[in-house]
């Protein structure tokens, strides 16, 4: 592109003076109008962070990434480095939302990238217009910092990070969040030298798509955009950072305790779910958008006799939509346990992919349930309210062993007999058909056993043990998402 010929001139003086023409004044102050204005947006796959220069930005590239951007379904968010005594500046007939300083964190967001053009020189935060005030110049040293700080966070909790053109060698380069990444992207003599000193391997290819970290030159466009929305568009990504060393090898989905000294409770039962050995404070994160299911405590506890109760410590189950379903599975539900008790969401809170929910709990206290320190970490299949297969399997033999109370008052006998059906009937009652044809419909809210803490729920199928049956309703944490992901 031809604004690229002239990139490494302007990159090692200043920028123009028609920089300075626009910015007049600026402000720090905060805008709630446009946080307003973003969250009413319509449905779409999740918002962008598309990053431009206040001046001398690559206004074709930027059409390219906007137009691919949102022909993918995801709704974009022009963010720059200052904003003047009118409000953030139009900027060659673009108006940016968002000044970068004001931009607390990702969770907003599904990932950002940076357009190119020679005006992306103004990352490198060396280059301010002629004769700049100084409260300028920090406006753009405040918004640049914390520019670096989203990127961090992006390529940390597993979202798409984005750089064209100019753009890697003047945003990513000085960052040490590169180091080991493969990038591309305009270099000369400098640039090579400042990826290098990052630790980074820089490839010189038209695109290099290293993960969640997408780098270009402009010839790469193309590819670059095609990228990036495969990066964005990643549904399922791990609950912590090192889940993998976490599981220490394959991991203990679905193996049977066996130890003789393992509580009864638990002997001869198989684990639904992968435990994943991090430290105590590991950041938990949601694996995909969705809902807030349960968010709640349910502590460990000795009874009189000495008899230990173990429950769950500080639980949060994710209710996600699949888009597209699978083949019958509309739903799938995260399971989090044995966190600690700073859980950051409550039922009903909508999260995203990648947002910290949590942290793993400490080692053997009551926060966490008393265990080892660890997550727990579960994917069942279906959506939070369900009957599923092993819990109607449990409900129809505690039914056939004590009976059910049927008819209307004063009529009501005690059924026993062969149930030929459990079915959900409302959100939370199930419903038992017997072979006779008499029908049955007790609540399926549950409490705690605690006697200090009770909160009540029906998520039925939330446990960490079950037969080798209720394997079959969950699923291979790490298969699972390493392959949606
Ligand atoms: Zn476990």
């Amino acid at each position: 592109m031809e604004g690229m010929k002239r990139a490494s001139v302007i990159w090692k003086t200043a920028l123009p003076a028609a920089f300075f023409a626009l910015l007049l004044l600026a402000t720090t102050s905060n805008c709630p109008a446009e946080e307003a204005k973003e969250s009413e947006g319509k449905e779409s796959k999740g918002k962008v962070l598309l990053v431009i220069a206040t001046v001398n930005f690559a206004s074709e590239e930027y059409k390219a990434i906007r137009e691919g951007l949102e022909k993918a379904g995801f709704q974009v968010v022009v963010g720059c480095t200052v904003r003047n005594s009118r409000g953030i500046p139009d900027i060659g007939n673009v108006t940016a939302d968002r000044v970068l300083s004001e931009v607390k964190d990702m969770e907003l967001y599904e990932g950002m990238v940076f357009c190119g053009g020679p005006g992306m020189s103004e990352y490198s935060g060396e280059n301010f217009p002629p004769g700049s005030p100084d409260s300028l110049k920090q406006s753009i040293r405040d918004s640049i910092s914390q520019a670096r700080k989203l990127v961090e966070e992006a390529l940390r909790s597993e979202k798409a990070v984005g750089a064209i053109c100019l753009a890697p060698a003047a945003v990513l380069a000085p960052m040490s969040a590169i180091k080991g990444r493969r990038v591309t992207g305009f270099a000369q003599r400098e640039e090579l030298a400042a990826f290098k000193k990052a630790g980074a391997l820089y490839t010189g290819r038209p695109v290099e798509a290293d993960g969640n970290l997408i780098t270009a030159k402009v010839e790469g466009m193309e590819g670059f955009v095609k990228s990036l929305v495969a990066a964005l568009s990643i549904p399922f990504v791990f609950p912590c950072e090192g889940y993998a060393q976490g599981l220490k090898g394959k991991g203990n989905f679905g193996l049977q305790i066996s130890s003789a000294k393992a509580d009864e409770a638990f002997k001869g039962s198989y684990h639904l779910a992968e435990d994943v050995w991090l430290k105590a404070g590991t950041a938990v994160k949601s694996i995909a958008n969705g809902v807030v299911a349960y968010s709640d405590f349910s502590p460990t506890w000795t009874d009189k006799d000495k008899k230990v109760h173990w429950n769950l410590g500080n639980v949060i189950i994710i209710e996600h939509e699949l888009s597209p379903a699978a083949k019958d599975l509309t739903h799938v539900c995260s399971v989090y346990m044995h966190l600690g008790a700073d859980r950051k969401v409550k039922e009903g809170d909508k999260v995203g992919k990648g947002q910290a929910i949590g942290a793993i709990g400490m080692d053997k206290s009551d926060e966490n349930g008393r265990y080892p320190a660890h997550l727990h970490f579960g994917v069942h299949k279906g959506p939070y309210l369900q009957l599923s297969p092993g819990w109607k399997r449990d409900k129809i033999e505690e039914a056939a062993a004590i009976g059910l109370p049927v008819g209307n008052p004063p009529d009501i006998r005690i059924e026993k007999g062969k149930i030929v059906d459990v079915k959900l009937a409302g959100k939370t009652t199930a419903e038992f058909t017997f072979e006779s044809g008499s029908v049955a419909r007790i609540g399926l809210l549950m409490q705690s056993s605690s006697p200090d803490y009770k909160p009540a729920d029906i998520m039925g199928w939330c446990r960490g043990y079950g037969d080798k049956e209720t394997v079959e309703e969950w699923l291979r944490p790490s298969e699972w998402i390493g392959k949606k992901g």
